[in-house]
């Protein structure tokens, strides 16, 4: 396969090592009956599905959460046998697929259980399809929202010769990273009002995303879907301190393509909307919006030998300009994420300039950016 991206010195830096502590940290401070499920969807998060798998794997995660079924089956074409959940509703369609992969499903309606069965029943699958009952107390995106509607669900599940495997049962929570708990405990109440009606609790019962597990410890259940944090990334934003280091993952660089004097008066960019007060230098770097690069980021800053440098001008599709300190050779070394020297940029910063989460940039970053990884202890023991 031929990866567009490979011949242009722009890319996306993965530390294994780091995802591997950042596991290793809630490893150690969870239950140790509690499983972790490392999330990976969205290309994990921008940092690459399967080696992000591979590395969470090592940590210590028995099972993977994604968000669409091409994602699961990314995971079992790369040889991991796992147990996968796809959080999302998956058509009913795909149930033979789904059955037959050992995939594991979100379901948040008894419409949803009947058509499935039906799609089983005509293609003679025998593999039990395994299920996950959503249960909605707040989040107010899918799942079963009355104990009712959550009983006759758990009938068919556990009807005799029902086609499905009744997994688990879990729910997601819409503020766990703030610091204000109670539309929390709403979610909770509603949590043990809805599970109070199923006598006999499936294997996995799960609440926890990154943010519950991090500050509502408590309530766990035995299985954490670890998404964001094990990218060394905090829920939260700024809001909330995690309990131990969440170290990051990624970083993004390039190197200067050209570097020209700007005459005083001289303009950069489309609409010419900076314009060079006095004689400096200026860079041109290989990365734009159609890189994940927002447009928005006009006026933010990248780092070159230890320093920031702004970007200015207009960010194009493909390049973008920066101010130089000086006259920089070609081929300088550009870090739009990451530290160089004594400053970094975070991708938090990067999302706040933009006025989003910082999810929102990582799982934006292209495909056309390739992947590089590094796994530092691994390398000092091979
Ligand atoms: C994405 C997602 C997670 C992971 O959330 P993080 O905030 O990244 O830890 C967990 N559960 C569900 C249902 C999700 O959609």
């Amino acid at each position: 396969m031929v990866v567009i991206g490979e011949h242009r010195h722009t890319q996306v830096h993965v530390d294994l090592q780091a995802i591997k502590h950042n596991i290793d940290e809630e490893m150690t401070r969870k239950d140790p009956l509690t499983e972790l499920w490392a999330v990976v969807k969205a290309n994990g998060y921008g940092h690459g599905i399967v080696p992000v798998a591979q590395a969470a794997k090592q940590a210590g995660a028995t099972g993977f959460c994604v968000a669409i079924l091409d994602e699961a089956l990314a995971l079992r074409r790369a040889g991991l046998t796992e147990p996968i959940l796809v959080l999302g509703i998956v058509e009913p369609e795909y149930a033979a697929l789904i059955a037959e992969q050992h995939i594991s499903v979100a379901v948040g309606s008894q419409a949803w259980l009947d058509d499935a069965a039906a799609v089983l029943t005509a293609n003679k699958v025998t593999a039990p399809l395994a299920v996950h009952l959503a249960l909605d107390t707040g989040m107010g995106r899918i799942g079963f929202q009355t104990p009712a509607d959550l009983s006759v669900a758990v009938q068919t599940l556990r009807q005799p010769n029902s086609p499905f495997d009744f997994e688990g049962i879990f729910t997601h929570f819409a503020t766990a990273d703030q610091a204000d708990d109670t539309y929390f405990m709403h979610q909770i109440h509603q949590w043990q009002a809805l599970i109070a009606v199923v006598d006999d609790l499936p294997r996995y019962v799960h609440v926890s995303n990154s943010a519950t597990s991090l500050w509502h410890q408590a309530c766990n259940g035995n299985l954490i879907r670890f998404g964001v944090a094990l990218y060394g990334l905090n829920p939260s934003g700024t809001e909330l301190t995690a309990p131990y280091h969440l170290q990051p993952a990624l970083s993004l660089t390039a190197a200067l393509t050209f570097v020209k004097p700007l005459a005083k008066g001289q303009s950069v960019s489309y609409g010419a909307t900076y314009t060079a007060q006095q004689d400096e230098w200026v860079g041109t770097v290989p990365i734009g919006y159609a890189d994940g690069y927002e447009r928005r980021l006009q006026g933010f800053h990248v780092l070159i030998d230890g320093q920031f440098c702004e970007i200015v001008g207009r960010i194009c599709m493909d390049q973008l300009m920066v101010r130089l300190p000086k006259q920089l050779p070609v081929g300088t070394k550009v870090t739009l994420v990451g530290t160089d020297g004594d400053q970094t940029i975070s991708l938090q910063d990067v999302a706040d300039y933009c006025g989003t989460i910082h999810y929102e940039i990582a799982c934006g970053l292209a495909t056309r950016v390739p992947r590089v990884y590094t796994d530092v202890a691994a390398g000092l023991t091979e």
